[in-house]
């Protein structure tokens, strides 16, 4: 036996036990005549002592351990004199009779400990040591806990898992497929799923009316911050079922979860709130609702005044900034600049500052009464000590760029508690995106997406603003301002998903080529069905406290797409090249 406890276990109840620990060497040091060795597994640290008057060759053996050997130590557990309270084994210390090393190591680039002197890069090559470390372990661990639950939760629903391949052919979700060229089918390719969609609705159609699965999916994406080309969804989808029933399921999967992890119980039932809502006042299809701090419409407040700016733009919105009142005229400055970014693309910012004393000061004085300024405030929802903040220009853009506002503001006033969860339902979707750019609708969640039936007059009319007026039975799960998850009621009868594809442009003949297995099956019997899909290492991540999702993966890739530790991706040789039927064009990268 190699270990009789973890190196976590031990407490002051086993004093006198003789115990056998294995595990790596974080740290020795030699104090009077004694050596103290910090022995890690993945259950916590044990301190080891070797007294001065052991026998030599134990003492010299103990002094020869690095950090990261690994060890198996045997000894008496004792009750130690200087007592460490922030860990749970701080009571004790393992007086030792035996050291065996079973491995050596090199001397590890970074310190393996709860903070690392490491930087990212240089531990992301050496994946395997970082995740020695305790904050990965618990992240891996959280992890593990909440996949367990979230299958006990839908095995006793009567979900089945169920897996679907790898290998397919492309699934529209909007990004780029990953594709995998064929050495059997010279010329064709597979691609891999950006997710299951079209398999767990095959399986619908086959009568599995309820289906899960924690799966890997692939979107080959410009890697914005906090995305990883390859993600795991918990991928569901039910038959005969309305978007109700599909809330109400996944609601109370949300809900297990938070009380069983975490021991929180968040609202009930969880508060639902319309796109169009979503948009209008909290500038964004995922609103944070930690915090009030609304948008508010003050277009006809502010028009005909004589302020050339406010006039020229069919909207102006604003946003009380809570207490803000005494920024002064350089931190306005500051966040007039701020605005003024790419990333936020405003053209400039006017404030109304809402003096203590029942004052007004702006940015527009000269256009203004102090009656007017105090009328736009109110429309804001300002109240005496509070800093209203204006955009103005078209309505979709300015609202969004006060959403991005909003958002700065309430990480400013400390209103975002990662401990402080607000879930939300987002409903009633729009179908379609129209894309001025192309000239085309797009599917504003995926083409499977069903319109809602009262609105299928309007789904199979000809013009633009009656497509788009068409509402979706689609659903986000957004949670502290970021979306969790989504899904929706589909379409199940082939000529429905054949005017879909006519709607967003693609070809009869396309569609046939694309989708034509999925039109068919739904020729045979398809009954009504509807789904979603949560971003699992997100859950994970926000579950965690944390905004990135990096460090809940075993094993990620950076921001370039790139595994640093394996190097991949990495060039093939010229025989697999030929086997496929490859030539590159690409200019050989850098060694
Ligand atoms: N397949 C969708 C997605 O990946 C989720 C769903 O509609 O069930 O976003």
């Amino acid at each position: 036996m190699y270990r009789t406890h973890t190196c976590g276990e031990l407490r002051i109840e086993d004093a006198g036990r003789k115990v056998t620990l294995a595990g790596w060497v974080q740290k020795s040091r030699k104090l009077g005549g004694m050596t103290f060795v910090d022995l890690r597994d993945r259950y916590g640290v044990t301190q080891l002592v070797v007294e001065g008057s052991a026998d030599p060759a134990l003492q010299e053996c103990a002094s020869s351990l690095g950090r990261e050997f690994v060890i198996q130590a045997t000894g008496t557990v004792v009750e130690r004199e200087n007592k460490n309270s922030k860990i749970p084994t701080g009571d004790i210390e393992i007086s030792l009779e035996s050291i065996k090393i079973l491995n050596r190591s090199v001397t590890p680039p970074f310190t393996i400990e709860e903070n690392s002197d490491g930087g990212e890069d240089l531990r992301a090559k050496y994946r395997y040591l970082d995740l020695r470390r305790a904050p990965l372990q618990r992240a891996l661990k959280l992890r593990h806990d909440i996949a367990h639950e979230i299958r006990n939760y839908l095995d006793a629903q009567n979900f089945m898992e169920i897996e679907t391949p790898y290998l397919i052919k492309s699934t529209p979700e909007g990004a780029r497929d990953f594709v995998v060229p064929s050495r059997m089918n010279p010329g064709t390719f597979y691609a891999l799923p950006q997710s299951p969609q079209t398999f767990k609705q095959l399986l619908m159609v086959a009568g599995y009316d309820r289906y899960f699965q924690i799966v890997r999916c692939f979107r080959d994406e410009d890697l914005r911050a906090d995305r990883q080309p390859e993600f795991t969804q918990i991928d569901c989808e039910m038959s005969f079922v309305e978007q109700e029933d599909v809330l109400n399921t996944f609601e109370g999967m949300m809900r297990t979860l938070f009380k069983k992890i975490l021991n929180v119980e968040i609202a009930n039932p969880i508060p639902r709130m319309s796109w169009y809502d979503a948009m209008d006042f909290y500038g964004s299809d995922k609103p944070d609702i930690r915090f009030g701090m609304k948008i508010h419409e003050v277009t006809e407040l502010v028009h005909g005044k004589g302020f050339s700016v406010f006039d020229s733009c069919p909207y102006v919105g604003a946003i009380a900034a809570t207490g803000c009142a005494e920024y002064t005229r350089k931190e306005i400055d500051a966040l007039t600049e701020w605005v003024k970014r790419p990333q936020v693309g405003a053209k400039g910012l006017v404030y109304i500052k809402c003096n203590a004393d029942g004052s007004f000061k702006s940015s527009v004085d000269k256009f203004y009464t102090p009656e007017q300024l105090k009328a736009i405030s109110e429309a804001a929802g300002a109240q005496a000590g509070d800093l209203v903040l204006l955009l103005c220009g078209e309505k979709r853009k300015t609202q969004t760029m006060l959403g991005v506002l909003r958002i700065e503001m309430g990480n400013r006033l400390g209103l975002r508690d990662p401990f402080n969860f607000a879930p939300l339902w987002v409903v009633d979707f729009p179908l379609f995106e129209w894309s001025e750019e192309d000239g085309r609708f797009y599917a504003m969640h995926h083409p499977f997406t069903a319109p809602k039936p009262e609105h299928l007059e309007l789904y199979y009319s000809d013009k633009k603003e009656d497509l788009e007026k068409v509402c979706a039975n689609a659903y986000d799960f957004v949670l502290n301002g970021t979306e969790l998850g989504g899904g929706s009621i589909r379409i199940h009868e082939a000529a429905m998903q054949e005017r879909m594809f006519e709607i967003l442009g693609i070809s009869k003949e396309d569609a046939d080529y694309k989708f034509g297995f999925i039109i068919n099956a739904f020729k045979f019997g398809a009954p009504p069905h509807g789904g979603l899909a949560f971003g699992f290492d997100r859950v994970c991540a926000l579950f965690g406290g944390q905004e990135t999702i990096r460090d809940y993966i075993a094993f990620p890739k950076n921001n370039q797409g790139r595994d640093v530790m394996i190097d991949s991706p990495s060039r093939i040789d010229q025989v697999q090249m030929d086997e496929l039927f490859l030539q590159s064009t690409a200019p050989a990268p850098e060694a």
